[in-house]
């Protein structure tokens, strides 16, 4: 029987129970730090959970789990508590919130970590910076490590080093009926493929083990252009990226250049395209790879040069704090017509808000080398991934950017592959879960009903477990 997912009126003692099992805190409304331990980083989200499990240690985060399954209580898993959608928390029902799982173990012969479930990309830069190693995450480094592998993972090092899920060696899994398992590619082969993309549907992860790579300081930052220059920008990039070596990676972004240092004054909040680059090669050999770039389309700005690696993971921290109002729409795409590319300069020049963006990353290059049905995620022939994103601070900007941001995806929509990147859509719904997958959907809903026959684990880009 499906789990009920109801919010019950829960008895005092199983309340204490729960307490006195868990070496981490119990909170509960009214509590002190409740509030703060409720908010997840989109404001947009406002949800009231009757419990958050401030989980210690693998044994809590097994107790949670019971105590969710065996009271039918709705159960979500935080991370980072960056999702879109907020599907870290929900109303009514138990939050396993993973922020205090913040172990970290760099073995810096084998070059590998292991990362406890409630690190950010930014502590794990913290410990594997002072080794020279890296792997391969997103584009800031708030985000919680949790979902963003658990996704896929698209960052600066997809190019050169593919997917964070394709640097992943293994995983410690807390399973809906509290057994713990431990998934790579020996034992549980078939869950350990469906966490590499399957989202947090397959049970509530407490450790990943990650391959780590030589990366220390790179050669990276934004370059900017006017807006009147965006096709051509667009078109050299497109050209540019399909064939450039894998080292070089770099984003195209539309941006309104933000009112403060370092940007030169006369750009100050004028709508601007962008590409953010990111070159792993050897540094003494940057300069040349980035020769036909600067020769072929000057940029305005230009702040592109040696960076260490946590700097450039951490370099739009600060303009994307926590509790800004968040909306999200994505595609993958396999070409960019330049058809497409006149409307991405049509809505690019509309951008909403300040803080709303669009950006193309490009998911070639080693993202290639792992076949489609290799791991969950299932876009390998894409080249590109677009996430439109409406955000300001203040709600009564919501409608406007929300629409900024539905009018742009479906212009772009009918020149798309099909399906978008499950961690960056907000709740879409069934299609928009099964057009992520294609052909692996059928797969991931046989494992789901393997392992979580009830759903219990349902707050995510849900797989329904198949019948
Ligand atoms: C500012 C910003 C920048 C971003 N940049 C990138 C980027 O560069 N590249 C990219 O690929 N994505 C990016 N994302 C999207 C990001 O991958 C998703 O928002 C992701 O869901 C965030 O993971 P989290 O752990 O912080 O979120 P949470 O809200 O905590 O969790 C998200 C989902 O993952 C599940 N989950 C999290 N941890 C676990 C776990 N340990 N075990 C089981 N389930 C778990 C949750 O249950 C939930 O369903 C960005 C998001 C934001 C807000």
């Amino acid at each position: 029987m499906e789990q009920q997912h109801t919010s019950v009126a829960l008895e005092e003692t199983a309340i204490q129970e729960l307490a006195s099992h868990m070496r981490g805190a119990l909170l509960r409304p009214g509590d002190a730090g409740y509030e703060q331990a409720r908010a997840v980083y989109n404001a947009m989200i406002n949800r009231h959970p009757a419990l958050i499990a401030r989980c210690g240690d693998v044994a809590d985060v097994i107790a949670a789990v019971n105590f969710a399954r065996d009271h039918r209580l709705t159960l979500a898993v935080r991370g980072g508590g960056h999702n879109g959608p907020g599907l870290g928390t929900c109303d009514d029902g138990l939050v396993i919130d993973l922020s205090d799982m913040k172990g970290m173990r760099v073995d810096p012969v084998a070059r590998t970590a292991r990362v406890e479930g409630g690190c950010t990309w930014g502590d794990m830069d913290h410990a594997t910076h002072p080794f020279g190693l890296a792997t391969p995450s997103g584009f800031i480094s708030t985000t919680g490590v949790g979902g963003l592998t658990l996704g896929g993972g698209i960052g600066y090092l997809a190019r050169a080093f593919g997917l964070t899920i394709d640097n992943l060696l293994g995983v410690d899994l807390v399973l809906a009926d509290g057994s713990f398992v431990m998934a790579s590619a020996s034992e549980y082969a078939d869950l350990f493929w469906a966490v590499r993309g399957g989202g947090g549907n397959f049970g509530v992860v407490t450790s990943f083990l990650f391959h780590l790579h030589p990366i220390s300081t790179v050669y990276g930052g934004p370059m900017l252009w006017p807006m009147e220059q965006a096709a051509d920008v667009m078109k050299f990039w497109r050209d540019f990226i399909l064939n450039a070596p894998q080292e070089i990676n770099g984003w195209f972004a539309f941006v309104t250049v933000p009112p403060a240092p370092p940007f030169p004054e006369q750009f100050h909040l004028q709508k601007m395209c962008a590409i953010v680059w990111c070159y792993t090669g050897a540094l003494d050999q940057a300069d040349e790879a980035f020769q036909p770039i600067r020769a072929t389309i000057p940029p305005a700005v230009d702040f592109a040069g040696p960076i260490p690696w946590p700097v450039l993971q951490s370099l739009f921290d600060a303009l994307y704090p926590k509790g800004l109002q968040w909306y999200w729409k994505t595609d993958f795409f396999t070409d960019l017509s330049d058809k497409a590319i006149d409307l991405h300069r049509k809505y690019g020049a509309q951008l909403p808000t300040m803080h709303s963006t669009m950006h193309l990353y490009p998911i070639n290059g080693a993202v290639h080398r792992v076949g489609a049905g290799d791991t969950a995620f299932s876009y390998r022939d894409a080249n590109f991934a677009e996430v439109i994103v409406g955000v300001d601070p203040d709600p009564a900007n919501n409608e406007r950017m929300i629409g900024w941001a539905k009018d742009y995806w479906m212009a772009l929509h009918p020149y798309s592959a099909g399906g978008g990147y499950i961690n960056m859509m907000m709740d879409e719904g069934a299609d928009s879960v099964q057009a992520a997958y294609r052909d692996n959907y059928a797969r991931l809903a046989q494992i789901k009903a393997t392992y979580d026959p009830h759903n219990l684990f349902h707050v995510n880009q849900n797989i329904k477990p198949s019948r």
